[in-house]
């Protein structure tokens, strides 16, 4: 990898770690708001777990973030942990984070992908109406 492409990489990485940072310090959606009615407390909760949810990705992101920099300063950055191959440079500008090459990062999908949570994965498409949806024959 070319150094002016390690430097960018570094100035998106940076960028991202500082909005990372910035965002899990504001944690006002977690407090609990006491004195509302059921509906505004309905709400509140659901925007609460949403902020949970969101304040667990981002610290998993943070993690990612700071291992890849951590890389750069070590001089291993773009080459993959699993297999030592160099990761494509097309796949460091979509995810520079990225630890592992295209090939071993599906790998690791599928891997971690058991049946059970396969089929939670098909169910949440399904809610989502990201599945195919069925033609429903119409009688005139
Ligand atoms: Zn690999």
């Amino acid at each position: 990898m070319m150094p002016p492409d390690l430097a960018l990489l570094r100035v998106v990485l940076d960028a991202r770690h500082n909005e990372l940072e910035d965002s899990l310090r504001q944690r006002e959606a977690l407090a609990v708001e006491h004195g509302v009615d059921m509906i505004d407390q309905v709400q509140h909760t659901a925007a609460r777990d949403m902020a949970i949810y969101t304040l667990g990705c981002e610290s998993v992101r943070l993690r990612e973030v700071r291992a890849a920099l951590h890389r750069l300063h070590l001089g291993t950055f773009g080459v993959g942990l699993d297999c030592k191959e160099e990761i494509s440079l097309k796949r460091l500008v979509a995810v520079p984070r990225a630890a592992l090459c295209f090939v071993s990062q599906e790998a690791s999908d599928r891997s971690s992908m058991s049946p059970r949570n396969h089929r939670r994965a098909a169910a949440s498409r399904r809610i989502l109406n990201l599945a195919p949806t069925a033609v429903v024959p119409v009688h005139l």
